[in-house]
């Protein structure tokens, strides 16, 4: 027979959601049982290294953990490494283990992140094509280019800013880069094309040959007949090749929301999990954080799902403050940042997800290293973006957190 243990609290999800929920609960003097559960091989640690200084080989895989090694068992908290939990009887409060364990819980907090999402192209099993979620990952790819040596030929897919990141990284490696991307201009979705016109001219300046308005196809190997053979070139839909022996993909990620479906959690637009301004999920007793959470947000003027770390920081946060005793919506202005090696430093703030901009303006000049821009939707401030420590991110805060219109030039 199957016995039941019980917890107080059960955190799913070994992300930085589900990390800064456990810690802000023991930091807030809680001290009831908190079990984390996460299919995750690691302990809780940052994945922003992964495409920059972890994987230039700069920092250790301990520099980038959430809170030194030891911290779980010294504040008692049960992490369970390597485990998924199977399912979520949201009535009886049960979740179902991969150990095939029975745990009751008073309160959980789904914080179950996001996967990569895969390209769809012939040919993605040859050797040598990667995507990079986890840290394991990074050093799968490093291991891969030490293999090949310094005159691998590196493809990006995708020129966003997994794409741009391992791009800068690695050309400031001395590997001969190339990014490929539906776009015209990298960061273009997020900045509009004449800023990401800027930031292409970083990239070649450095090396890096980018190729805007192209489709990827194709794989192709150096053999023919072997699907799993190295990579040797990339077809695109125009019907010309790129040389390629290392490729990483990076192409955007979806919320892994199999468990909170099968859980019977309301889903939304985004594909995420639906939670109100609390980060109440549909379900009594289930909170949600993170890339998985598709929340209420009153700045955005509705539900957004949103990919940032600081994010999924500030609600695995929120929510245990909540279970402390606070009651308030969720109304921080999201903060994202960015590093190309570096050449390149960006911090934006913005309330754009889920609503277009249409214009841009310059604080200062693109012909400089440093300079801001924000985002408008019509007059009204929409996002705003320092780029290399240009403009006053604290102001562009308050404004976005108002809904006041651009501040005169
Ligand atoms: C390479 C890389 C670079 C990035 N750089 C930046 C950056 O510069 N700036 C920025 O703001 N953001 C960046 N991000 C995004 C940021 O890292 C994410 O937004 C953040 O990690 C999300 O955290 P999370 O806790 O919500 O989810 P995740 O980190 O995805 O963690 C969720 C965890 O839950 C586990 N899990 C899922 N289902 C189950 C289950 N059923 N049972 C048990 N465990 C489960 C998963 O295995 C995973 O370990 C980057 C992301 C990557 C991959």
């Amino acid at each position: 027979m199957t016995s039941t243990d019980s917890t107080d609290v059960l955190i799913i999800g070994g992300g930085v959601a589900g990390a800064a929920a456990a810690k802000t609960l023991r930091e807030g003097g809680f001290e009831g049982r908190i079990v984390l559960v996460t299919r995750e091989l690691d302990a809780p640690y940052h994945r922003p290294p992964g495409s920059k200084e972890h994987l230039r080989g700069e920092a250790s895989h301990d520099d980038a953990l959430v809170v030194p090694a030891a911290w779980w068992t010294e504040h008692d908290v049960d992490l369970r490494l390597r485990t998924s939990v199977l399912s979520l009887d949201t009535d009886e409060k049960v979740a179902k283990l991969q150990t095939k364990e029975l745990l009751s819980y008073d309160r959980a907090l789904v914080a179950t992140g996001a996967m990569v999402r895969r390209l769809k192209a012939e040919g993605t099993g040859h050797h040598g094509i990667h995507y990079l979620r986890s840290l394991r990952n990074a050093d799968a790819i490093r291991e891969d280019l030490a293999e090949v040596g310094k005159d691998a030929k590196v493809v990006l897919v995708g020129g966003s800013y997994i794409g741009t990141e391992v791009a800068a990284s690695l050309a400031s490696e001395g590997y001969a880069v190339t990014v490929l991307m539906q776009e015209d201009e990298p960061l273009e979705r997020s900045f509009g094309a004449e800023v990401g016109a800027w930031v292409r001219a970083r990239l070649t300046q450095h090396g890096v040959e980018v190729r805007g308005g192209v489709e990827v196809e194709a794989f192709t190997g150096e053999d023919p007949e072997d699907g799993k053979s190295r990579v040797t070139a990339v077809r695109l839909a125009d019907g010309s090749t790129v040389d390629a022996s290392v490729v990483v993909v990076g192409v955007g990620a979806t919320p892994d929301v199999m468990l909170a479906k099968k859980a019977g959690l309301e889903l939304g637009e985004s594909g995420g999990a639906i939670a109100d301004d609390r980060l109440r999920s549909s379900a009594e007793g289930v909170w949600l954080a993170g890339d998985v959470c598709e929340y209420a947000s009153s700045l955005h003027g509705g539900r957004v799902r949103i990919e940032h770390e600081d994010v999924a920081e500030q609600q695995g946060a929120f929510v245990a403050r909540q279970w402390l005793g606070e009651d308030e919506p969720y109304a921080v202005v999201p903060y994202f940042f960015s590093d190309l090696s570096d050449w390149l430093s960006l911090e934006s703030v913005s309330v754009t997800h889920g609503r277009p901009f249409d214009g841009t303006r310059i604080e200062g000049s693109l012909d400089d290293d440093a300079f801001a821009v924000w985002l408008l939707d019509g007059d009204r401030a929409v996002g705003y973006a320092s780029f290399n420590g240009a403009g006053d991110l604290d102001a562009a805060r308050e404004v976005l957190r108002s809904g006041g219109p651009v501040p005169s030039a």
